[in-house]
């Protein structure tokens, strides 16, 4: 670990990663409902809101210059530049958590999660995969939240996301909504430590 890291040995961090559109926030929301004390590590990005976001809930938003400023003061675990904007981790979402024990989970894309391995070495990090490489054009076209052009940018980017999956301990296979979180509930209960609660 730099200098600069952070150690979670008090706690858990849990990096969610995946292309675009495979389902990592629909994951994280339902994951969430299950572990109500995992939190989530807002983001801070240059991209604009898309309607219905909300600044510093989804992401904190942020300008050009601001995310700069961020960048010269090493106040990012870690960032990347994503379909042409910029995406990254205030180290004040992780620290205090970090410190007070409390689980926090991180909805990143690769590069970042790949940063976050010398960072927090002691992260959990899961790699959220398709059913099959078509899937996510179907997913993105139906959320509706990107251009034409955006999907197309992020279908790209996702098939060097698709080929690093075998970097990460675990992969979860989003095809059925039900079983992805089941799993997902697993990795991130013997991340904490805990049993899983019983089926009625
Ligand atoms: P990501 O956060 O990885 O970009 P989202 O969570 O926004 O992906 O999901 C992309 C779209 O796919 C959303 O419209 C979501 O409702 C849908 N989706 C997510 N998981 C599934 C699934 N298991 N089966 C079918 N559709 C899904
Ligand atoms: P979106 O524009 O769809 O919200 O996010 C685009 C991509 O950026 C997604 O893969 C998302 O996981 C990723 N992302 C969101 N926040 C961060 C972050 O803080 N760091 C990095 N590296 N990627 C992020």
């Amino acid at each position: 670990m730099g200098p600069r890291g952070i150690s979670s040995a008090l706690s858990c961090v849990f990096v969610i990663t995946g292309p675009s559109g495979v389902g990592k926030g629909t994951l994280i929301r339902a994951l969430r409902q299950r572990v109500p004390e995992l939190e989530l590590s807002v983001s801070a990005t240059t991209r604009r809101p898309r309607p219905g976001e909300t600044q510093g809930v989804d992401y904190h938003f942020l300008s050009e210059n601001e995310f700069d400023r961020h960048v010269a003061a090493g106040e990012f675990v870690e960032w990347a530049e994503y379909s042409g904007r910029r995406y990254g981790t205030l180290r004040t979402e992780l620290e205090d958590r970090v410190k007070a024990g409390r689980p926090v989970v991180l909805e990143i894309e690769v590069q970042g999660a790949r940063q976050v391995r010398s960072t927090v070495p002691d992260a959990v990090q899961v790699f959220i995969a398709p059913p099959s490489p078509e899937t996510l054009r179907l997913r993105l076209v139906a959320r509706g939240t990107d251009s034409p052009d955006d999907v197309e940018r992020r279908l790209a980017v996702a098939r060097a996301e698709l080929a690093a999956q075998g970097e990460f301990p675990h992969v979860v296979v989003n095809d059925r909504l039900e079983d992805a979180v089941d799993e997902l509930e697993k990795i991130v209960r013997a991340g904490l430590g805990q049993p899983l609660p019983s089926t009625p």
